[in-house]
């Protein structure tokens, strides 16, 4: 789960990490408020989103010279224009996509003078079980466009969660930034506290981009973005409040409720499946004779009919679905409940695509026999090869 970038510094703040000063504001008018809470005489005004490229994105209703998500006011009446020109627009930066979100809240902060920008990340190394830090004096652009060009300006360092964070550990962060001396002394402390708040709140990232110095020698945090392991947020129910559902996939939220495992791709063959190897291997298998999977999605081990039947309707929901492959391999996942859970859904949404359904193992025959005995339109298919050449076809694709 991801929070906005003004939570995110609650967050950090709450650990001691040094942060601006700043408040949301969901209108103009408490913009310009927040600004006269703030000393001044330079305010950031900043679009929340949960994307990142803002400074440099645009506003779609605005045009391209207009100014970006992120902007500097010399006092409140600056702050509150900017305010009633981002709220409501649409912000598009590289990492929405072309459609952009809409601005609902803003941060107003106070301003920093920059001397340098540093790149500062945490996450969770799977190869190595290790959290690690990601370094790089390269801070405040695109650090994939550093990790492309320069890979050598990226520095990686792994901590054992055996021995946790160690005084070591912020002087490598500290040399990798290229500091000495009390700077040094200042990133080994803020490296302590963001590996302290990372493993307290059980984050799986946090970037800090830009981590800067500013004009008066002191580091700061003048971004960040946190996400969250989801299945650790009944241990923070503080943290599981800040969701904010507008910045989701409906589908994807709609899929939470009902606990199936759900990602919306952008290819136009919806996929339901049990297993999550299973699914992948039939995205695969659908890529290999030149179609594009719609969506990832799971139905779980002991899916009953019900839950069955809610993952169709969203799959049936999207109008980039061009026709649906059903993949069942049952083991605790019997094929008649599979069979009952699309009739019932199919009853109340009606079908309008080519359905072509593989089941195979535990109940195969009853879960057949249903299918055939509704008088569906579907069409069948032996293996998972063949499954993919029909509904590739079905939906006029290259084969
Ligand atoms: P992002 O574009 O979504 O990553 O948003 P950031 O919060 O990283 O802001 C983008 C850029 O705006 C930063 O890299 C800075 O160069 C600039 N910026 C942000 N806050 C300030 C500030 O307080 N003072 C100055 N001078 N520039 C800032
Ligand atoms: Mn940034």
């Amino acid at each position: 789960m991801h929070i906005h970038e003004y939570q995110a510094k609650d967050v950090l703040r709450s650990y001691g990490v040094p942060v601006p000063d700043g408040f949301a504001a969901m209108d103009a008018d408490e913009a310009k408020a927040a600004a006269g809470k703030l000393p001044g005489p330079v305010f950031v005004v900043k679009a929340q989103i949960h994307a990142g490229g803002r400074g440099k994105g645009s506003f779609k209703e605005l045009g391209a010279d207009a100014g970006g998500g992120v902007r500097l006011a010399r006092s409140a009446d600056e702050v509150r224009e900017h305010a009633a020109q981002m709220l409501n627009n649409t912000l598009v930066t590289v990492q929405t996509g072309p459609d952009g979100k809409q601005v609902n809240r803003l941060y107003v902060e106070a301003g920093s003078q920059i001397d340098k920008e540093f790149y500062l990340s945490l996450l969770v190394d799977r190869a190595t079980g290790f959290t690690s830090f990601v370094v790089s004096t390269e801070g405040g652009m695109d650090i994939e466009a550093v990790a492309h060009e320069t890979p050598e300006k990226i520095l990686t360092l792994g901590v054992d969660p055996a021995t946790g964070f160690m005084p070591h550990h912020g002087r490598a962060v500290a040399k990798a930034l290229g500091l000495t001396g009390d700077l040094a002394k200042q990133a080994g402390a803020l490296a302590g506290k963001l590996y302290t708040a990372f493993m307290a709140r059980d984050m799986e990232m946090l970037e800090i981009n830009p981590l800067v110095l500013t004009g008066d020698g002191e580091l700061r945090c003048l971004d960040a973005k946190i996400g969250f392991d989801s299945n650790a947020l009944p241990r923070h129910p503080d943290i599981a409040e800040m969701r904010d559902e507008t910045e989701e996939d409906a589908k994807e939220i709609e899929a939470s409720r009902h606990d199936l495992s759900y990602i919306a791709l952008d290819g136009d063959i919806g996929c339901m499946v049990n297993g999550a190897g299973l699914a992948m291997g039939t995205m695969d298998i659908i890529k290999y004779h030149g179609g594009a999977p719609a969506n990832f999605l799971d139905v779980g081990g002991g899916a009953t009919a019900e839950k069955v039947a809610a993952a169709f309707k969203i799959i049936t929901a999207d109008p980039n679905v061009k026709g649906i492959l059903v993949n069942i391999f049952g083991g605790i996942m019997r094929c008649d409940v599979i069979a009952e859970g699309i009739i019932t859904a199919v009853k109340e949404v009606g079908l309008s695509v080519p359905l072509v359904v593989r089941l195979e193992g535990t109940n195969v025959a009853e879960g057949k026999k249903i299918i055939e005995e509704s008088g569906l339109n579907v069409i069948s298919a032996d293996d998972l090869d063949d499954a993919a050449q029909k509904i590739v076809k079905a939906v006029g694709g290259s084969n």
